[in-house]
């Protein structure tokens, strides 16, 4: 519907020009409009969000507070430097601990119970690769975080997967409740006064004399002093430059198991896949290198090989013993990826700064991208 008529209230007080405008309520745009209002108190901040709330990555993740398996690190390495994958470790480090302090563990149920990274009779050559590379991962992680020993090898993890011969642990990753996680940071915006829309998909911005200004498809027009684009993979509709590939990432989860052992999070392939004891219930997800190509896409919608190959990995390695569970909620959201790991966190012209890219590890990072991107601001 197009709002064309719009009353000599609502210019007068909901359009009114801000001073920040955001483009996307997930979780970098809400980190973005908090820390902003509790730099700028009296500034008026304004979210613009296509959706009721965020319909991208936030509210469809896995619930990972993680940085990284040894695995996905030698993976990483091959296209980017030492320095910059072991500083966006360090980011998503630090993004963990400033959004443990702002919010607090319970509001998110965030709960430390690590992590492994498994390898079973398949994948012995990453192992032994893995396994060469532990002790220099230590070495780093202890120069970048300060912290000593965050991987171990175990023999043994009395799971019942199939055919495991070897496992990493990290102690130092953790899992959290995605909603909460949102939803704590949604309040807390509000709370401060950021003005949040729903329904508000931007189609075009212009830079005018005084300001910058976004048209919306229902026909409204917002302007303000500055923009912020946080609309991770749709960064690129508006932004056609940016070096950003739109994939799909999907997840399932069983029904409850009582008897489940089971916890904490799991990578496995180089985090191609990946798992966690959600309520006693087994949240997977990934299995996006079965169809590399059909996965680059913004569309939501299941697909079909994925989900086989998910369902495939569930019943034949990690719950071989319980072949009758239901499984019973699949869905899926969009990451953004690149050619670099990194998030793209740049001014654009003297109006738009964008904070997007931000991979298939956004949730910790989100509160450190916030936290550059208005550091943009100031200059
Ligand atoms: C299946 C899956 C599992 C994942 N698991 C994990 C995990 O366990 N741990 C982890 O750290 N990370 C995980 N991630 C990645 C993580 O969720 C993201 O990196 C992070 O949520 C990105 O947040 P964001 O706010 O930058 O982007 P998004 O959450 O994608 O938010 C962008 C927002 O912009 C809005 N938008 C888009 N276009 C427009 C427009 N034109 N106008 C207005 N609004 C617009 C969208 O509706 C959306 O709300 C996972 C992602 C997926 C899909």
């Amino acid at each position: 519907m197009l709002y064309k008529d719009l009353s000599y209230w609502e210019q007068e007080t909901l359009l009114k020009p801000a001073d920040f405008l955001i483009l996307g309520a997930g979780l970098t745009g809400l980190h973005t409009s908090i820390q902003l209002k509790n730099k700028y108190p009296s500034k008026r901040i304004i979210i613009l969000e296509r959706g009721p709330f965020s319909i991208g990555a936030s509210t469809r993740n896995a619930g990972f507070a993680c940085f990284g398996s040894i695995s996905e690190i030698l993976d990483d390495l091959r296209q980017s430097s030492e320095e910059e994958v072991y500083n966006l470790i360090l980011d998503r480090y630090n993004g963990l601990q400033k959004t443990r302090e702002l919010i607090g563990d319970a509001a998110f149920d965030f709960q430390h119970k690590g992590s492994h990274e498994i390898f079973n009779s398949g994948n012995e050559k990453d192992l032994k690769a893995a396994l060469e590379y532990l002790p220099h991962a230590n070495t780093q992680l202890y120069k970048y975080l300060g912290i000593k020993n965050v991987f171990k090898k175990t023999d043994f993890l009395d799971f019942g997967f199939t055919n495991q011969v070897a496992a990493i642990a990290n102690n130092y990753e953790g899992q959290l409740h995605s909603g909460k996680l949102y939803a704590a940071l949604w309040a807390m915006a509000l709370q401060l006064g950021v003005g949040i829309y729903g329904g508000s998909d931007a189609i075009e911005m212009e830079i005018t004399e005084t300001g910058i200004k976004v048209y919306t498809k229902t026909g409204m027009v917002f302007s303000a002093e500055q923009l912020i684009i946080t609309t991770n993979a749709f960064a690129s509709d508006l932004l056609p430059e940016l070096e950003i590939v739109a994939t799909r990432g999907q997840v399932l989860l069983t029904e409850k198991m009582p008897d489940l052992k089971m916890k904490g999070i799991f990578h496995y392939d180089k985090g191609y896949y990946y798992w966690r004891d959600l309520d006693k219930r087994i949240l997977l997800g990934g299995a996006r290198n079965t169809d590399f190509e059909g996965e680059q896409t913004h569309d939501l919608n299941l697909n079909e090989k994925v989900q086989k190959a998910l369902e495939h990995f569930l019943f034949e390695t990690i719950i071989p013993y319980h072949p009758d569970v239901k499984i019973e909620m699949r869905w899926s959201g969009i990451m953004a990826m690149g050619p670099q790991k990194n998030p793209i966190i740049k001014r654009i012209n003297d109006r738009v700064v964008v904070a997007a890219r931000m991979g298939g590890m956004g949730v910790a990072l989100s509160s450190v991208v916030a936290e550059k991107a208005v550091k943009l601001l100031e200059k």
